[in-house]
């Protein structure tokens, strides 16, 4: 049996269990998600907005295949630590980003939200870069451009996480190893079950144990929470010593799941949990919190 991070691991011939599950490139990381987003959005109650997401994932495929120049990384801890600010070149993304969203189906507020993006001055827009990225609250036009601003700081660094050699990302104790963002889900994996947390920003997988809070590192106190009749992928794992939780999605309920997409999905168990009194672990960047609203 392999032995990772303390906890036993079932079926024998696992051998040793990868800390780090790179994803499939920024590429075809977002073409997939907008496939999910478009698949998910059909009889959905947010079925508009998860469109308005599928054709926003797609502009990120097609921001994503712009060349990159190379850019060095951190050497000692993260390696895209996001606690340095922003990546040089994240607005250079914004404008594919919004040139590829052009033709979308989008509410008139949005299209000015985003029509005033392009006029912000450098140091503007890097103020509100800072501020998606650190999930500040917003308000007015910032709200409104936000999932479009998060999505340019996943298109940057998702490109650069992919062009990470892998003994550059080592083990942490908590957080995105790359990056530092906490987990946006966790992912189940469907054959052997092993448990990876996902990153929002840069969307590496790191290992973590399955059936222990991510937050404490307890189990003593977890229970698992899901919507009643809903067949899809989504439980929640919510701790009653930090009275937060984290969302896991089971591959073997849905093989074609995407992490992120999957989440802005099933916000109705986010809204049954924040109902129970437990707070979110991390944050979606495509679903910003506005001033005032309850997280
Ligand atoms: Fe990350
Ligand atoms: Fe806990």
């Amino acid at each position: 049996m392999a032995k990772v991070d303390g906890g036993l691991l079932g079926g024998g011939s696992l051998g040793e269990v990868p800390y780090v599950r790179p994803h499939p490139g920024a590429r075809a990381l977002f073409a997939h998600r907008a496939e999910r987003f478009a698949a998910l959005a059909h009889g959905h109650a947010a079925g508009d907005y998860l469109g308005f997401l599928s054709a926003l994932a797609t502009a990120q495929a097609v921001a994503a295949a712009h060349p990159r120049r190379p850019a060095p990384f951190q050497v000692a801890g993260r390696p895209l630590d996001l606690a340095n600010g922003l990546l040089a070149g994240w607005r250079e993304t914004l404008g594919p980003v919004l040139d590829a969203l052009a033709a979308a189906d989008m509410p008139e507020p949005a299209r000015a939200a985003l029509a005033r993006l392009r006029l912000l001055p450098a140091g503007e827009l890097d103020g509100l870069g800072a501020r998606v990225l650190s999930g500040a609250p917003l308000a007015g036009a910032d709200l409104a451009a936000a999932p479009v601003v998060g999505a340019a700081l996943q298109v940057v660094w998702a490109g650069r996480a992919e062009a990470l050699p892998p003994e550059a990302v080592t083990r942490v104790a908590e957080g995105c190893p790359a990056c530092g963002a906490p987990p946006v889900v966790g992912v189940v994996l469907g054959d052997d079950k092993l448990r990876y947390l996902v990153c929002g920003l840069c969307a590496t997988q790191w290992h973590h144990t399955r059936v222990q809070c991510v937050l404490c590192r307890s189990a003593a106190r977890l229970s698992y929470f899901s919507i009643e009749g809903d067949e899809g992928p989504a439980k929640a794992e919510a701790c009653d010593d930090c009275k937060a939780y984290l969302k896991l999605l089971y591959v073997e309920k849905a093989p074609r799941l995407e992490p992120v997409a999957d989440d802005v999905a099933s916000l109705a168990l986010d809204l049954l949990m924040a109902e129970k009194g437990y707070q979110r672990l991390g944050p979606n960047p495509l679903l910003v919190v506005g001033e005032g609203a309850e997280a």
